[in-house]
C-alpha cells in the first residue's frame, strides 16, 4: 500500500505522517491521482465507505474540494475517490480526533450503524444502533467545535417522525413541525432524534455551524443489495432478477413509502450546504408508492411473468422466526420547507431511478454467478 504525504491548507507543512499506523485499528491511504491540498476547500466524509458517502465523495472531487474519507471499511463497490482514506472507528475519540485534523471547511457526517428494515425492525439491533451511532455522533459534535470545523452536515431520518402521524398509508404526515411530541416507531428513529438535538445543542451552546437533512430513502447504484442490510428498493430489484416465478414482499403491500434516486440526494445535501438554513429538513421524494406497487415496478422492469406473495403474521414468523419487521404503515416526504428555503426540489420519477438501479444490481448478481 503506498503512503502518501499531504500538506496542509494552512501552511503547506507535511501532516502528521508518523501519527497514523501506530494503532492497529487506523489504516490510510492516499489515492494514486490525488493532488496536495494548495488553497482547495477541504471536505471531510465520515461513511466515505457507505452508499451515500461514498457518492458524496465524488461530487466533492467534482467541485474540486480536497477530501479525506473515513470508514470502518472502503467502498465495497468501487475505488474511493478520496485524496486520502482513513479505515478507523469513529466510535473512538482519539480517532475523531486525528481525522477531524484541523478546521475543515465541511463535514458530512453519514457515518451509522444501520440498515433497512430487516436490521432496524426486529429489535435484535437495537443497543448497537443507539450506542454505536451515539457515540460517533457524541464525539463528532465536541471535535467540530475544538478544531473550528466550519460547516456540518448531519444526516437525520424520516425514521424520527412520530409513529402516530403515519397510520393511515394513503395520509401520513412528515412535515418538519409534526415531530413533536415525538414518538418514533424505533430505537434507530430515536437516535436520530437525540443527534439531531445534540447538534442544535452545539449551534446554540458552541456555535457549530449545522446543516440537518431527515433523508426518506435514498436508492441507487452501490447501495447494499444484500446480505439483510439492504433495503426495499435493492431487495425488490434483486428479488425479480433472481426470482423464477414468485417474490416475496413483508406485510400486506399496502404500507406506502416514497424513494429518492441517489444523484438527487447529494444535490439536495449540497444545495443545503450552500444555503443559509440551519432546521432539520426533509430530503426526499413526494412519489409515494405502496410497496406491493413498487413490487409490481420492479417486475414490470424485469419483463418476467412474476407474482408477489405477501408473507406476514404467522406465516412470517415461521420463517423467520421473528415478527414481520414493517415500520410505519405510511411515510411520504414533504418538500415544502425545502422548496420554500432552498427554492429546489427533487423531480426524476422514480422509474427511472429503479431502471438504473435494476441494470446496477443485475450487473452485480451476473457478476457474482
Ligand atoms: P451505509 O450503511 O451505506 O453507510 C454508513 C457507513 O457508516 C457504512 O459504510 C459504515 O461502515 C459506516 N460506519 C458505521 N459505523 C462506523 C464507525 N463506528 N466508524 C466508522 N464508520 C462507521 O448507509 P447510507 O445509506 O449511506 O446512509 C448514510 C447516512 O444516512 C446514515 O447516517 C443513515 O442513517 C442516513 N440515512 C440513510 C437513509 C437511506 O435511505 N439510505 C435514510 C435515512 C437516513
Amino acid at each position: 500500500m503506498t503512503k502518501y504525504i499531504y500538506t496542509t491548507p494552512d501552511g503547506g507543512k507535511t501532516m502528521y505522517q508518523n501519527e497514523f499506523g501506530k494503532s492497529d485499528t487506523k489504516e490510510r491511504i492516499g489515492n494514486e491521482s490525488s493532488e496536495p491540498i494548495g488553497t482547495k476547500k477541504t471536505a471531510l466524509v465520515m461513511g466515505a465507505g457507505g452508499f451515500i458517502g461514498s457518492h458524496m465523495v465524488k461530487r466533492l472531487k467534482k467541485e474540486g474540494f480536497w477530501v479525506r474519507g473515513v470508514d470502518l471499511k472502503y467502498p465495497e463497490f468501487s475505488k474511493t475517490e478520496a485524496d486520502d482514506f482513513i479505515v478507523g472507528d469513529l466510535r473512538d475519540p482519539k480517532l475523531v480526533s486525528d481525522v477531524i485534523e484541523w478546521g475543515f471547511d465541511e463535514l458530512y457526517q453519514f457515518a451509522a450503524d444501520m440498515g433497512g428494515a430487516g436490521f432496524i425492525f426486529t429489535g435484535e439491533n437495537d443497543a448497537d444502533i443507539m450506542h454505536n451511532s451515539g457515540l460517533i455522533n457524541l464525539n463528532v459534535t465536541a471535535e467540530c467545535v475544538k478544531k473550528n470545523v466550519k460547516k456540518v452536515f448531519y444526516s437525520s431520518s424520516a425514521c424520527m417522525y412520530p409513529e402516530y402521524n403515519q397510520d393511515d398509508p394513503d395520509n401520513p404526515n412528515c412535515e418538519e413541525s409534526s415531530a413533536y411530541p415525538a414518538a418514533p416507531d424505533s430505537e434507530y428513529g430515536w437516535e436520530k432524534l437525540f443527534s439531531e438535538r445534540l447538534y442544535k445543542a452545539f449551534e446554540r451552546n458552541h456555535g457549530l455551524n449545522v446543516r440537518i437533512g431527515r433523508f426518506h430513502n435514498i436508492f441507487g447504484p452501490e447501495g447494499t443489495w444484500d446480505g439483510g442490510r439492504e433495503k426495499a428498493p435493492a431487495a425488490m430489484c434483486r428479488k425479480a432478477i433472481t426470482s423464477d416465478g414468485e417474490i416475496e414482499v413483508w406485510g400486506n403491500g399496502k404500507q406506502t413509502r416514497s424513494f429518492l434516486y441517489i444523484d438527487e440526494c447529494i444535490e439536495a445535501v449540497r444545495r443545503l450546504m450552500e444555503s443559509n438554513f440551519t432546521e432539520p429538513v426533509n430530503i426526499g421524494s413526494e412519489e409515494m408508492i405502496s410497496i406491493n406497487d413498487f413490487a409490481q415496478m420492479a417486475i414490470d422492469i424485469s419483463e418476467k411473468n412474476i407474482t408477489i406473495n405477501n408473507l406476514e403474521g404467522q406465516a412470517f414468523q415461521d420463517k423467520y422466526g421473528h415478527p414481520c419487521p414493517l415500520g410505519v404503515k405510511g411515510r411520504n416526504s414533504d418538500n415544502t420547507l425545502f422548496e420554500s428555503k432552498i427554492g429546489w426540489k427533487p423531480s426524476q420519477p422514480l422509474i427511472e431511478g429503479m431502471k438504473k438501479t435494476y441494470e446496477w444490481i443485475e450487473n452485480q448478481v451476473r457478476n457474482e454467478l
